[in-house]
């Protein structure tokens, strides 16, 4: 049993949410031509705010707007000029990073807990690290003088709205490129946020610009004839029409796509500290995380041990109001994903794996689901290889670490995975034989901007973060 705690409310007051948003086009924010969409608060189902949607003249704007800025001031300004307005922009996220994390908590559905400590940390760290690259990029061991794509259209996802944008914005203006990003339309709010940073960093009109609505304006920015550069980061199904629609173009493009990775403990691996990374695999952001270890391989020595104890943590687990400093696990992006997360769970019951949730009482209204594992999951059920994007674990056992490889590479997917060992020697043959972008060992989820991130198969390609996050914005 958990202790109870008196709630720890956030105040919402820090964030000045307006009744209705625009577009940020050309560094002012203009009326969209579309009809606006509502942008919801996950854990209550309030309306936050009336979003515009932007059809295909206003995303033609955009990206006129974005090659005027890159011919005339972006592309033609130092390295050092450029990281100037990179290091304001990332000071200005740190000074403003409350307002920030209480408006991705509200729009998102994620404990504030997370967007404070996790999300808009990282948020700014990206921005700082590549302001740092601005002025030193022929040393990026990309030939003597890289040179920018030009104007990049940027698509992305809901479930970390402004760690994305930073994922994608930062390393293309470092370069020298000017952007079109377009957010989720479950949640724009940030990014228009973002947008307002970017005015008031003075950055050069142009050099961002933010186009809300749904797949058709994604479409319409995928499908714009002076793009230079694509770069995608959502579900794998969106990411293959992408590919095939550029496919007779030169246009360069990264997907960062879906992923079920395996998260595989031997026997002799710190079981408690284990416990701790397959909770923070698996429920950090209620599972709405691409590189999630959704996939548990436990050596069965020690199966029962590691069950009892992960039920005990998970019973521990604090579920609600994400703005309650003590939430661990916040609401459900939305409906449609709920809906999709109750699918995929009643067809693990119906396909025999059988289902375990802590006590917990779901709050009425919002988009709620209580973690869960399945247990007696064999590699064919559907648990076991679709992506869920939610709270849901399933458990499979391994006996040797040919098996535990065996199964862990047996996916389309190859995004991520963890190792939870305490010999190093199994850590690094482990890694060599993983087909995954990122193997963690001993720790799950850990982000660092100097370090690439991407997918193997059908999780995508290309690498964003790092030194390889630039190379995918410079001609070299
Ligand atoms: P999604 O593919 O439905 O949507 C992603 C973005 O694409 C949204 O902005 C959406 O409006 C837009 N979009 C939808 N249809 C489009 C089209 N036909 N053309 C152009 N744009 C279109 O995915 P989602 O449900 O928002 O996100 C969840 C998925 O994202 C999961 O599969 C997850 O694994 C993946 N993801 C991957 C990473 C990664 O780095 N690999 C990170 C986060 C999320």
């Amino acid at each position: 049993m958990g202790f109870e705690y008196a709630p720890a409310l956030e105040s919402r007051s820090v964030v000045d949410l307006k009744s209705s948003y625009g577009l940020f086009i050309d560094g002012e924010f203009v009326d969209a031509s579309g009809p606006s969409f509502k942008s919801v608060s996950p854990a209550t189902e309030e309306v936050l705010a009336e979003i515009g949607q932007a059809d295909v003249a206003d995303v033609d704007r955009a990206v006129q707007a974005a090659r005027r800025a890159y011919s005339r001031t972006w592309s033609v300004m130092s390295g050092g000029e450029r990281a100037k307005y990179l290091y304001r922009i990332a000071r200005i996220i740190q000074e403003r990073s409350r307002e920030l994390a209480v408006l991705e908590s509200l729009d998102n559905g994620k404990p504030i807990r997370e967007a404070r400590d996790i999300d808009v940390p990282l948020v700014a760290a990206y921005f700082f690290y590549y302001a740092g690259w601005a002025d030193k990029l022929e040393y990026a061991g990309f030939g003597a003088d890289p040179r920018p794509l030009g104007v990049a259209g940027q698509i992305i996802p809901w479930n970390f709205p402004l760690l994305m944008l930073a994922w994608k914005i930062a390393p293309a203006l470092a370069a020298g490129n000017t952007v079109v990003l377009k957010p989720a339309e479950t949640t724009s709010l940030t990014a228009l946020l973002f947008a307002e940073i970017c005015q008031q960093a003075d950055l050069p009109p142009g050099v961002v610009n933010i186009v809300t609505g749904a797949g058709s304006t994604g479409q319409a920015l995928v499908a714009h004839p002076d793009i230079d550069k694509l770069a995608f980061t959502g579900s794998t199904e969106v990411g293959k029409a992408i590919a095939r629609s550029v496919a007779a173009t030169n246009t360069p493009v990264t997907l960062e796509l879906g992923g079920k990775a395996a998260n595989i403990v031997f026997d002799d691996a710190p079981i408690d500290q284990a416990v701790e990374g397959i909770v923070n695999g698996i429920f950090f952001n209620q599972g709405h995380v691409c590189c999630a270890g959704s996939r548990l391989l436990v050596q069965e020595s020690v199966y029962d041990d590691v069950l009892a104890r992960l039920k005990r943590r998970m019973a521990t687990l604090r579920m609600g109001d994400p703005l309650d400093k003590n939430t661990d696990v916040g609401a459900i992006n939305s409906s449609e994903q709920l809906a999709r997360i109750h699918e995929l769970t009643a067809v693990g019951e119906s396909e025999g794996a059988e289902r375990w949730s802590p006590p917990c009482d779901l709050p009425e209204r919002g988009f709620w689901f209580a973690p869960t594992i399945f247990t007696g999951v064999s590699q064919a059920h559907r648990i076991a290889r679709e992506e869920i994007f939610g709270p849901v674990l399933s458990v499979l056992t391994f006996r040797t670490p040919a098996e535990a490889v065996e199964k862990a590479n047996n996916t389309p997917f190859g995004l991520s995975a963890g190792v939870w060992t305490d010999k190093g020697s199994r850590i690094l043959w482990m890694a060599n034989q993983l087909r995954a972008g990122v193997v963690w060992a001993n720790t799950f989820n850990r982000f660092d901007p100097t370090s690439p991130f991407g997918g193997y198969k059908e999780s995508g390609y290309g690498r964003e973060g790092g030194r390889h996050g630039l190379e995918a914005y410079l001609a070299h």
